[in-house]
């Protein structure tokens, strides 16, 4: 049994937060959920989650600029970060990681592919 955490999934598509949320529901964590970046920033200085789910294309604020943000707050600037990007936007970790982020999957992702990745983060 793991320690339960609080993991914020960021996303203006209502498909994809429900996608991740039927996917991690058996992993027993606390699953709180924003619509655009300026949400995400608001939810995560006041929760401060152990794991973030960023997509990047979203309304106010782009998961770009929210991760810069919490990367600039020391409350927030060390929690896991998982870009969620689509084919377009693929990186590499590497070039990812110079900009904050800690790990990144592709749209569209298996639930299996998004659980595996989720516990390597939390270290589960
Ligand atoms: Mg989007």
């Amino acid at each position: 049994m793991t320690t339960p955490r609080t993991i914020l999934t960021a996303d203006d598509n209502q498909q994809i937060r429900m996608l991740v949320k039927a996917a991690l529901r058996s992993l027993g964590h606390e699953l709180i959920e924003a619509v655009d970046g300026e949400q995400a920033i608001e939810l995560a200085v006041e929760r401060v989650p152990d794991l973030v789910l960023l997509d990047v294309t979203m309304p106010k604020l782009d998961g770009w600029e929210v991760l810069h943000f919490l990367r600039q707050r020391p409350e927030t600037a060390d929690i896991q970060v998982m870009m969620l990007t689509t084919a377009s936007q693929t990186m590499d970790l590497a070039h990812g990681a110079s900009l904050g982020c800690n790990d990144y999957l592709t749209k569209p992702f298996s639930p299996g592919d998004l659980r595996a990745h989720v516990e390597r983060m939390l270290g589960a």
